[in-house]
């Protein structure tokens, strides 16, 4: 053996091994077992030729996890965290710390995926009723979804509601308060845009029963802290058949009336400040609330109750056929991934508090926002607002630099309004003392007596306008009161989080979702103060270190995509797809084309494209698939020809949503473009190509890129996300803005697709740590043993289970669907009956029915394991053993262990065993399985039943207790 050389014994690439599942040697071996001599022959021989990158990424070498989080500690010192007065939306709060270790920073709550299959999902689903329970209470409304992107999107998604719901009034027009939040006006006026709806920005007093309008938006309290009775105004609007959304400020409900009450129609908001750091801009769950009249066209998922095989209630996504993967173009929204941590997050510091304690909170904001209004007017200085909650406006006039500069001396930022104003916004986080500096900072005089010695003048609730106070008369369900001690709250959480499958249980193969490794050390910096203490709009001289990592993953993105220019505002896939179409309508419109407004998608494609055109005022026309379930370049060129007149874009995933890297696509680029079409390239698959083949190379003009697949952000149970787009330097003119903090280098009048200038920006150093312990070796690495993997898979369940699609040269890309058709036609067995059974093996299911009906899509990413893939393999074809036995008669067409998954203790353990296999069968069909076993809380779930008696809110409270001793 020769000895190694210092260089050896240091190895940088040790984290490459930690990420990618198979030991080289394993490696080599399964590439054997597929018939190559290499894992690059494999690759050689799947990714086409002409797509592959001819340079290597000009990326950094890989470096050790130390020296990462080195550098991350180095620029997160670049980023100063002031004191933040500045609201508008964002505020700073206290996580409880019982939380931010078990949850937040918890792989068993933020390594899981959206709770699609209920059965294993139990936990979150809780969690996320109650979030929508919280809302129901404070908003006054009936129906709540389990949250949204942010405020912004959510106010735009309740003009389109309003805009579907509203019957009575056919017009175009939608009136906008001025004095809503900055960000939400311009993210609801893009969105208008595209929408042929006319936005109408002014006093509602004015334009309300004065315009003619299908919906309104107010802000309560509004952006400059005044606090209104909205209800005369709602009044008023319902006269005239105007509809009323209400942007709502979540702690202030917790004193006054809420929107419910004064007639709204949609109430939205954000719940960040509920226990949700700012990031810089996020992410935190925004809400959405409604009528129950208008729930089919309620955007987002919604938890309902349902119940289970054995009749036992349990919990799963309800109404599904309002959402794009159904309806597509018809869709209610585009919105797929949403913030379900951060609203599991919120729910849990609203459990935390209680009633009682959250009220304190809010009380204690109000209080000290009077203190503060008092206290200046002792100094001759009145605010411009008659009434407050949290906030209060000054116009200072000339004084505004000095006030200003000796703020940012004491570490405060203000809210600057106009040329002349301030606003101050409190906040859980604001003390005594904070009042009496920030009377200093307005008077630049010390403060001679204590703002507490003043406490006794001020009555109750100065401030808050006669009539408009609220009882507690919210969060009474026992879930809200039930565990404020720290005990009780951890043995919760800890239960809830048991009911689930996430990653640090087991391998979930969600074709399309790449549930690949979420490492420790990237999700480290994501809880420094430094990153997620920032407000979005605080000033750019405080946020130095968060501009070089945007710098440093826009370069690092570029050259893992191809493309010049990088936009990091789209909070999730979804938004992404939407801006990147906005920015490809801006172009045509730059050049004249205004007529240009077909989108061709192919059959296959994710439900979000189709909505997402439709979303960006597209007309979509589909393109078919051929038998392979390659796009028919037949029709292809037949539809480019009939629109060459109004051909504006392509959308097309690639590798394909079949998981197939197709030939064709230098072709379909160059016959788009020919027509003056753009390529639009879904970058969700981007986990097969990074570092050997880039869409802005091989012809495509924009993707989005899902940071929460291929670059390693956790799904959080359905978000948080990332969807930042990739362009051509031809787009960048048209990338997305922010009103209040401008995106350098892009005109201000630019559309505005996300509230944050750089959408969930908290959570961008995961991607960042991920793509540098990797290097573009690692990278490349990671695709090719994804690649393997999947042809791993692949080729051991061929000999049991039919493969739908493949290459040219039999191999499939990083994903692969197994057809389970054929099967459920011999055998009566489906693909949900194999979905629930992989259940009691302890797997997630596969996707199931996407792209095709009657189908499992297998993604088992470069993380797993060989013995992992093994395992899950094993599964699978014990399962294709039973099926074979329900064939053969040897087990009973409608008893059998498959169409009865999955089996519960309860079942297992039960005086009663009606069935026709055993025990041991059922529960423990592999030995293995009795070393370590995940039991379902639940049996097989009754979507049906749940969508028939829909229930949303939290049932009572009886059928959550475990069973009493007796
Ligand atoms: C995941 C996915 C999307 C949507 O991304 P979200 O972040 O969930 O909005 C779009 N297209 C494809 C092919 C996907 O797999």
């Amino acid at each position: 053996m020769s000895r190694p050389s210092l260089h050896d014994l240091e190895n940088h690439q040790d984290f490459i091994q930690r990420h990618i599942g198979p030991t080289v040697k394993q490696q080599q071996l399964m590439a054997e077992a597929l018939g190559y001599s290499s894992l690059d022959a494999l690759i050689d021989d799947t990714v086409p030729a002409a797509i592959r990158s001819q340079q290597a990424m000009k990326l950094p070498q890989a470096q050790t996890e130390q020296a990462v989080i080195a550098r991350l500690r180095k620029i997160a010192d670049q980023n100063q965290v002031f004191k933040s007065y500045i609201g508008t939306g964002y505020h700073a709060t206290y996580t409880p710390s019982v939380i931010q270790r078990n949850v937040l920073e918890n792989p068993g709550w933020y390594t899981a995926y959206t709770p699609y299959q209920p059965e294993i999902s139990q936990g979150r689903l809780e969690a996320l009723l109650t979030f929508q329970q919280m809302i129901l209470d404070l908003s006054g409304m009936e129906l709540a979804n389990a949250s949204m992107l942010d405020e912004g999107t959510a106010a735009a998604e309740a003009m389109t509601l309003m805009q579907r719901v509203n019957k009575k009034n056919r017009s175009q027009t939608f009136l906008v308060a001025a004095d809503c939040h900055p960000q939400t006006i311009a993210v609801v006026k893009t969105r208008a845009e595209a929408l042929d709806i006319d936005v109408v920005v002014g006093d509602p007093n004015e334009l309300i029963g004065n315009t003619d309008a299908f919906g309104a938006l107010l802000q309560y309290p509004n952006t400059y802290g005044q606090v209104d009775d909205i209800s005369p105004l709602i009044d008023k609007a319902h006269n005239a058949q105007t509809l009323v959304g209400v942007a709502a400020d979540i702690m202030a409900l917790l004193l006054l009336k809420s929107p419910g009450e004064l007639g709204a129609d949609v109430v939205v908001g954000n719940t960040q400040r509920f226990g949700v750091p700012m990031g810089f801009g996020g992410p935190h769950a925004a809400y959405f609330a409604t009528r129950d009249a208008y729930k089919r066209s309620t955007p987002g998922r919604i938890i309902g109750v349902s119940i289970d095989r054995r009749g036992n209630q349990s919990l799963r996504m309800a109404m599904q056929t309002r959402e794009q993967h159904i309806r597509r173009e018809k869709a209610t929204s585009n919105i797929c991934t949403a913030q379900a941590l951060l609203a599991i997050m919120a729910a849990f510091y609203a459990m935390y508090h209680g009633p009682e304690g959250l009220r304190r909170i809010a009380e204690r904001i109000q209080r000290l926002t009077s203190l503060l209004q008092r206290m200046l007017a002792k100094a001759n200085i009145s605010p411009e607002n008659t009434h407050w909650f949290d906030t209060l406006t000054y116009d200072l006039g000339e004084a505004r630099e000095a006030v200003v500069q000796r703020a940012l001396d004491k570490g405060c930022n203000l809210r600057l309004i106009g040329a002349t104003g301030v606003g101050i916004s409190l906040d859980e986080t604001t003390s005594a003392e904070d009042i009496e500096t920030l009377v200093e900072i307005f008077t630049g005089q010390q403060v001679t007596s204590p703002a507490s010695s003043i406490d006794e003048s001020i009555t109750e609730f100065d401030g808050i306008p006669n009539g408009l106070l609220r009882e507690i008369d919210y969060l009474q369900h026992p879930l809200f009161n039930d565990y404020h001690s720290e005990t009780e709250m951890l043995r919760y959480m800890r239960r809830l989080e048991d009911k689930d499958i996430a990653l640090n249980r087991a391998m979930i193969p969600l074709g399309s979702c790449t549930m690949k490794l979420n490492a420790t050390t990237e999700m480290l910096a994501i809880t420094w103060p430094e990153f997620s203490a920032l407000h979005p709009f605080a000033p750019p001289e405080q946020t130095k270190g968060y501009q070089q990592l945007l710098q440093e993953l826009e370069h690092m993105l570029r050259e893992c995509t191809g493309y010049d220019a990088i936009s990091m505002q789209p909070n999730a896939g979804s938004q992404g797809e939407y801006a990147g179409l906005l920015a490809i309508r801006r172009y045509h419109e730059s050049r004249g084309d205004l007529q240009r407004n077909i989108c061709l998608i192919p059959s296959s494609a994710h439900g979000t494209n189709p909505a997402s055109a439709a979303l960006a005022g597209m007309k979509v026309v589909i393109v078919e698939c051929d038998s392979k379930g390659n796009i028919d370049m037949a029709d292809l060129r037949a539809k480019a020809e009939r629109h060459t007149q109004d051909l504006s874009c392509i959308m097309v995933t690639y590798p394909s949503t079949h998981g197939v890297f197709e030939e064709s696509i230098i072709e379909l680029c160059e016959v788009v473009h020919e027509h003056g079409g753009q390529v639009y390239v879904d970058g969700a698959n981007l986990n097969a190509m990074v570092g050997l083949a880039a869409p802005g190379k091989f012809g495509a003009d924009v993707s989005h890129l899902n940071l929460h697949k291929t670059f390693c952000i956790p799904h959080g149970g359905g978000g948080p996300g990332m969807g930042p787009i990739g362009v051509k330097s031809h787009l960048q003119p048209f990338l997305p803005t922010n009103p209040v903090s401008p995106v350098p280098g892009l005109d201000a009048n630019n559309d505005v697709v996300s509230s944050a200038p750089y959408g969930s920006t908290s959570i961008l150093p995961i991607s960042w740590a991920y793509i540098a312990l990797m290097g573009q070796e690692g990278l490349s690495h990671a695709s090719k043993v994804a690649i393997l993997n999947a042809n791993y898979i692949a080729q051991r369940l061929q000999e049991h289970y039919p493969i739908l699609y493949t290459g040219t040269t039999g191999n499939v890309a990083h994903e692969c669907i197994v057809d389970i058709r054929p099967l459920k036609e011999a055998s009566g067995i489906s693909e949900e009956d194999i979905a629930k059974r992989l259940v009691d093996f302890g797997f997630h299911a596969p996707t199931m029915s996407f792209p095709v009906p009657g189908t499992l899509m297998v993604e088992p990413t470069e993380s797993e394991s060989l013995a992992e893939l093994d395992r899950f393999c094993d599964a699978l074809i014990t399962i294709r053993q039973e099926i074979q036995a329900v064939q053969d008669g040897k087990l009973d067409a409608k008893d059998n262990p498959l169409t009865n998954a999955p089996h519960t203790l309860a079942d297992v353990t039960a005086d009663e065993w009606p069935h026709s296999y055993s025990r041991e069968q059922a529960a423990y069909p592999v030995s293995q399985l009795k070393q370590s076993k995940y039991w379902p809380p639940v049996n097989r779930v009754d979507n049906v039943y749940g969508d028939r008696n829909l229930y949303c809110a939290c049932p009572a409270i009886d059928s959550y207790r475990e069973p009493e001793l007796t």
